[in-house]
């Protein structure tokens, strides 16, 4: 089953991933949060209500977020790097709309059966995947 995760989840702790506890990255965090699809860094640090460090300081505690795996970057057809919140603590997957640009996360992967099929085929032994779905979600469809 296919379960859209739409409640936010709580702010992670900076504290305890050993990041000092600093406003902006509160306002990073709390920027991608309220968003319900991925934002560049230039949209994540005008929608930060103060500016006192420039686009690269953002950029670089972004970096930061997807290694603690609370952000995940990702490429739109535009080839634009953006930034989305990830909820789910574990292995999961995204799904755009390509009409309104909404994004939603799916705490289930379902490919894993695809994947060793493909380890058998290949000989390889796979360690990670990403799969960014696109479809039309359910407000654009009844809007059709
Ligand atoms: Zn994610
Ligand atoms: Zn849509
Ligand atoms: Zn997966």
């Amino acid at each position: 089953m296919t379960k859209p995760r739409q409640a936010p989840s709580q702010t992670p702790s900076l504290r305890a991933a050993g990041m000092r506890q600093t406003p902006q990255r509160e306002a990073i965090l709390r920027v991608l949060q309220s968003a319900d699809r991925p934002l560049t860094v230039d949209e994540i640090w005008s929608a930060m209500d103060q500016q006192r460090s420039g686009v690269p300081t953002v950029y670089r505690n972004l970096e930061r977020f997807v290694q603690e795996g609370w952000v995940e970057s990702l490429f739109g057809q535009d080839q634009v790097m953006r930034f989305v919140r990830c909820h789910s603590t574990h292995h999961h997957h995204h799904l755009s709309c390509e009409q309104c640009g909404r994004m939603v996360e799916v705490d289930i992967c379902g490919i894993e059966p695809s994947l060793a099929g493909m380890e058998q085929s290949s000989g390889f032994r796979i360690t990670r995947h990403e799969l960014h779905v696109f479809g039309i979600c359910p407000d654009c469809q009844a809007a059709e």
